[in-house]
Parts: C-alpha cells; sequence; structure tokens
C-alpha cells in the first residue's frame, strides 16, 4: 500500500472544522506554530463523540487549537490544557477567551512536569487525556497521567511516529534526535506492557498511540 498517497487520499475526505478552528489553523501554519493534523483531528472529533469524557486534561495547549477543537466536539466537557511557553500562552489565553467556550477551558502556564504532579497531589481526576508537547518528555508525563486518569479513561499521546522517525536505527539520527527517539521508545514499550493499559499505536498523522486504563 502506498501510504502517502492513502493519506493523501483520506486528507481528500476530510470534512474541515468551523470557520474559528480553520482560521485559527491558517494563523497557526503562518507563523510556524505545531497543531495537531488534519488526520489527527478527525480521529480525535470521532474518539470524543465515542467516549464523551466528563474531564480532559490536555498537555502541550501551544494557541489552543486542539483545545477549542475538543471543546467544540464535546458538550458540557469542562477541559484543562497546560502550556509552557509563555508567548503561546498569552496566545491561546486570548484565543480562548474569545471562543464561546471560554467557560468550559482552563488554561493553566507552567511547565506540565510540574503541574501534573501538583494535580496529582490534590487529587484531581480526569477521563481522557490527551498528551501532545515535548516528545522527550513523554516517558515523565506518564506516571503522574496515570495516577490523574480514572478507571477506562482513554490517554492519547500525538506524535509517537514522528514521520516514521521511530523504526529507523539510532544511527541514523542527529545527537539530540536519539535521545528523543530512545525515550519515545521507552515510552510506547512501557504502555503496551503495561498491566493497567491496553494500548494500540495507529499510523495516523504522525503516530498516535491510544491507552485505556484498565483498572
Ligand atoms: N496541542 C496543540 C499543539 C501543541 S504543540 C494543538 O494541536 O493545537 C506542543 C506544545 O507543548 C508547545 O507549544 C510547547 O511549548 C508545549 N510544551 C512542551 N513541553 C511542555 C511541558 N513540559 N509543559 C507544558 N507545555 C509543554
Ligand atoms: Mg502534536
Amino acid at each position: 500500500m502506498d501510504l502517502d498517497r492513502t493519506a493523501g487520499y483520506i486528507d481528500s475526505l476530510d470534512k474541515g472544522n468551523s470557520k474559528l478552528l480553520n482560521d485559527l489553523e491558517v494563523r497557526a501554519k503562518q507563523d510556524g506554530v505545531p497543531i495537531i493534523r488534519r488526520p489527527m483531528q478527525s480521529f480525535l472529533r470521532t474518539l470524543l463523540k465515542v467516549k464523551q469524557p466528563s474531564r480532559i486534561l490536555e498537555i502541550g495547549t501551544a494557541v489552543g487549537f486542539s483545545a477549542l477543537l475538543m471543546a467544540e466536539n464535546t458538550d458540557k466537557t469542562e477541559i484543562v490544557t497546560i502550556e509552557k511557553f509563555e508567548k503561546r500562552y498569552l496566545e491561546a489565553k486570548e484565543n480562548i477567551a474569545a471562543s464561546p467556550y471560554k467557560d468550559r477551558i482552563e488554561l493553566i502556564f507552567g511547565d506540565a512536569l510540574e503541574v501534573l504532579d501538583e494535580m496529582a497531589l490534590r487529587g484531581e481526576s480526569f477521563d481522557f487525556i490527551f498528551m501532545d508537547a515535548a516528545k522527550g518528555q513523554y516517558p515523565g508525563f506518564l506516571e503522574p497521567s496515570l495516577k490523574l486518569l480514572c478507571r477506562d479513561g482513554v490517554l492519547l499521546a500525538d506524535n509517537v511516529l514522528k514521520d516514521g522517525d521511530i523504526i529507523e536505527s539510532k544511527f541514523a539520527l542527529t545527537r539530540r534526535d536519539r535521545t528523543i527517539h530512545k525515550r519515545m521508545r521507552d515510552y510506547l514499550y512501557q504502555i503496551t506492557h503495561s498491566d493497567i493499559l491496553e494500548t494500540a499505536i495507529l499510523p495516523v498523522g504522525d503516530g498516535a498511540a491510544l491507552s485505556v486504563k484498565t483498572v
């Protein structure tokens, strides 16, 4: 199967989003801000209709595109999202405030590695976690995320196959990429060999890892 042509065909079927999101997507692309790709967008929309979570935690807001997409595709769901890069946090704040979903989205400025621990100490709980931040930190996000995730909760991680880099030998990569590569492989190993998760790794967009907490 020709995966590039297949992906192009699937993209051609994509119905797109609201004007609010389409405009934000165009701006983000112009400004070089990373946002979830089209296949992940449609996967997320569909998954939210299946799961209908009551409380979502997002790690990595950027300028708020995916948080707004999640809000747009749920009814009463509360969304908490974390961003550590101040410039993006401030832009996200404006974008969320100008949206019809401002009352359902809580934006937190800070490093998720710290914020997640604080939330876990407070005994907070989520039934859906979307991990979309620095790839090299996924193993570090995992333990606190599992504390925050309730039984039957969904953990979805984006960019886990990084354009296919994950299958390359580490020798084909630069030193920085090697570290990220190793950590991403660790993450994928952990979630596929965990006693409390059922996981499917899917070649959706840049690679998605979908886990469900079974206990
Ligand atoms: N989910 C967004 C895209 C996120 S891009 C969307 O689809 O619209 C990844 C973001 O994660 C970047 O803005 C980066 O600054 C942020 N990030 C990376 N590591 C982080 C960390 N440890 N804590 C919080 N945010 C982090
Ligand atoms: Mg991403």
